[in-house]
């Protein structure tokens, strides 16, 4: 059974002339509720979407920094996070890039894990990330809640770009927080509204959709993964494998990234990740030198390893 996509915007006051649970769906709409619900359920915590997982970002950035505050971020983590912090700097916010497999830095007031790092693949130190006593946020994008439940390790806020594998095909652009704390929800909520990053009934229903195959996505994906980043290893044009033994990310070095990339009938050569089809880009195009030059991100599909693996092989030969 699947909840009805009800693209209502506004809905009449009741016969007292009050509002009733829905009103105007910049703050709440049906779809969205029933979406939350079942992801907040996966991740343990009260969950709410937006149009986006930066839209989600600026969210949490907005509700809870103010000017003065400091926010570490992991190092080699989702290049929009550091971006949107930077980008901050207008407010009186500082960033901090810290390795995340240590301490945080203690003047931060907002530590920004990211479990594993995109592109980068390290892993955060939970002790460590979760004793300093600021408010901790973990961008699960990559995990999803089969392999992590963030807000049981120590997260304050779990956040997700739900446009990769929640969603899962590359055909909806969504975000969510979800928190344990009825105060912060009710602070996220009210940034979601004031900010305006809502999202739409369509992409509430993707995710809804999406969450019925996920655990089955993801675990194909890692199959396959496991095996791709094993043969990777092995093969001598590839200097560097990253691979954190779970999810559909790998992250290897070649000295050709640009040949690679685009010769490979299997893998679309495209930006973003976690969906049913492979795809595969060099990162330097976007972040420079702030990863390796080498570096290609591959996300794997649900295609047979062994045509993917064909195409890998070939190109690498190149
Ligand atoms: C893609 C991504 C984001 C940003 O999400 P959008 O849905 O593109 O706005 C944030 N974090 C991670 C880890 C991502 O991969």
């Amino acid at each position: 059974m699947s909840a009805p996509v009800d693209r209502t915007v506004v809905w009449p006051f009741d016969d007292a002339g009050e509002p009733g649970p829905y009103f105007y769906a910049r703050y709440a709409h049906p779809t969205g509720t029933a979406a939350e619900a079942a992801i907040g359920a996966l991740e343990g915590g009260d969950a709410l979407l937006f149009a986006s997982g930066m839209a989600a970002e600026a969210a949490i950035l907005l509700a809870f920094a103010e000017s003065g505050t400091t926010v570490a971020v992991a190092e080699g983590c989702y290049f929009g996070t550091s971006t949107l912090v930077r980008e901050l700097a207008k407010f009186g916010v500082t960033l901090i890039e810290f390795d995340q497999t240590g301490p945080p830095p203690a003047e931060a007031a907002i530590v920004w894990v990211e479990s594993p790092a995109n592109p980068t693949l390290s892993m955060p130190n939970w002790e460590a990330a979760s004793s300093t006593g600021a408010l901790l946020v973990c961008d699960a994008t990559l995990s999803t809640p089969v392999y992590l439940r963030a807000l049981d390790k120590g997260a304050d806020i779990v956040v997700h770009s739900a446009t990769k594998y929640l969603t899962g095909h590359h055909d909806a652009l969504l975000g969510v927080t979800i928190t344990r704390d009825p105060e912060r929800t009710a602070a996220l909520q009210r940034a979601r509204t004031l900010y305006g990053g809502a999202a739409s009934a369509d992409t509430a229903y993707a995710l809804l959709r999406g969450l019925d195959t996920l655990e089955a996505r993801v675990r194909q994906q890692t199959s396959s993964a496991t095996e791709l980043a094993a043969r990777l290893a092995a093969h001598p044009a590839v200097t560097t494998v990253r691979y954190p033994g779970f999810g559909g990310v790998i992250s290897f070095d070649v000295p050709n990234p640009r040949t690679v990339e685009t010769s490979l009938p299997s893998i679309r050569n495209s930006t973003s990740l976690g969906g049913v089809t492979s795809s595969i880009e060099s990162r330097h195009r976007w972040e420079g030198d702030r990863i390796p030059e080498g570096l290609l991100r591959l996300s794997v599909g649900l295609e047979d390893v062994e045509l993917l693996w064909g195409d890998l092989k070939a190109a690498l030969s190149n």
